[in-house]
């Protein structure tokens, strides 16, 4: 059985004080969560120790939005996968449209990461997906493929088998508009097909294949119903503690 799961990532979104805040209440509802999913927030760096420590005695994982494509070294600014280890975090997310677009990010230098973040035992939320011109242009398929192929496929199945996928279409993201289950189905199938046919199947089955897109508590449940879905990457609505728990709740 594959896992499900529900990631909230706040982007660059709270100081440390509402950071604080929100895993506090995060904390206080855990016990209305839906048992069955594993459920992690992503906070900004900067927050990571503080929320570990808040939710140490939960189950809520941590993950960071990213990671440095170089082990160590003179690369100012930047964080390694081994850092973010070392502060109990066990996801990370890679590939985000917005690392994609705002900061160069290529699916060569995804796979760098991806490989640092296996290397230091990471969970790596590797995120894919078309802009609105692609999907308009019928390409959508392709450029995930691509995406794909290009940032996980040369892992051998050891590694490949400690993926979490995030389908995230960017004309979704932020937007208000949300795929519709149909088309999360139809991609997410198509994205356990081409994993299939690299990795074969038992290797395809049991890995989760997560939505991101304006998911909200209201439109959560029909996405999650789809036999593909294995859960979601949550932008806005992890920002709300309640809108966060109906999502969760919404399996
Ligand atoms: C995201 O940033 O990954 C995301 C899905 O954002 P939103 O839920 O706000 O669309």
């Amino acid at each position: 059985m594959r896992k499900q799961i529900v990631a909230g990532n706040w982007k660059m979104n709270t100081n440390i004080a509402e950071g604080i805040s929100l895993a506090l209440e995060l904390r206080e509802l855990e016990n209305k969560f839906n048992d069955n999913i594993e459920v992690v927030v992503i906070p900004p760096f900067t927050h990571i120790s503080e929320i570990s420590n808040v939710l140490s005695d939960t189950d809520i994982k941590i993950g960071a939005q990213n990671c440095a494509s170089e082990e160590k070294g003179a690369y100012t600014g930047e964080i390694s996968a081994e850092m973010i280890a070392s502060l109990e975090a066990k996801y990370v997310t890679i590939g985000h449209s917005e690392r994609r677009a705002y900061y160069g990010e290529t699916n060569s230098i995804l796979n760098k990461k991806v490989k640092l973040a296996i290397k230091n035992n990471l969970t790596p939320i590797y995120c894919c997906g078309e802009k609105l011109e692609e999907r308009e242009a019928k390409n959508h398929f392709d450029v995930v493929k691509t995406q794909i192929s290009e940032g996980l496929f040369d892992l051998d199945n050891k590694d490949f088998s400690k993926i979490v996928i995030a389908y995230e279409p960017v004309w979704a993201i932020g937007t208000g508009v949300t795929a519709s289950p149909e088309q999360a189905q139809e991609i997410h199938e198509f994205i356990r097909n081409i994993i299939t046919e690299k990795y074969g199947k038992e290797i395809a089955e049991n890995i989760s294949i997560l939505y991101g897109g304006s998911v909200k508590p209201s439109n959560a449940n029909e996405i999650f119903g789809k036999t593909d879905v294995d859960g979601g990457l949550i932008g806005g609505a992890a920002l709300k503690s309640n809108d966060f728990m109906g999502i969760i709740n919404a399996f």
